[in-house]
């Protein structure tokens, strides 16, 4: 009845790949190590963070874009196959 979102409760991020905001929960943030991309799936590790749902789909719509090298503010290309390899253990 306040009129308020849950908003704050809830954070949101926006997928790199399909641009489409969701829980930060349910994304997967991506974060640069020595130059190359790492999945941070309890969101801990320090610096800079791109965030993308962990699927193939979106990885290769952000790859696509170059949405990590701008996300992450470096210069592409990135190696993702870290990430990669990380999602598709992941999926069912
Ligand atoms: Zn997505």
């Amino acid at each position: 009845m306040s009129g308020r979102t849950h908003a704050r409760a809830c954070p949101e991020r926006t997928c790199v790949g399909c641009r489409e905001r969701a829980a930060k929960r349910d994304l997967l943030r991506i974060v640069l190590i020595k130059g190359e991309c790492a999945p941070d799936p309890r969101g801990t590790l320090p610096g800079r963070g791109a965030y993308v749902h962990p699927a193939s789909v979106c990885l290769d719509l952000a790859v696509r874009r170059r949405a990590f090298p701008r996300a992450l503010r470096v210069q592409g290309p990135l190696d993702l196959a870290d990430v990669r390899r990380y999602i598709e253990q992941s999926a069912p």
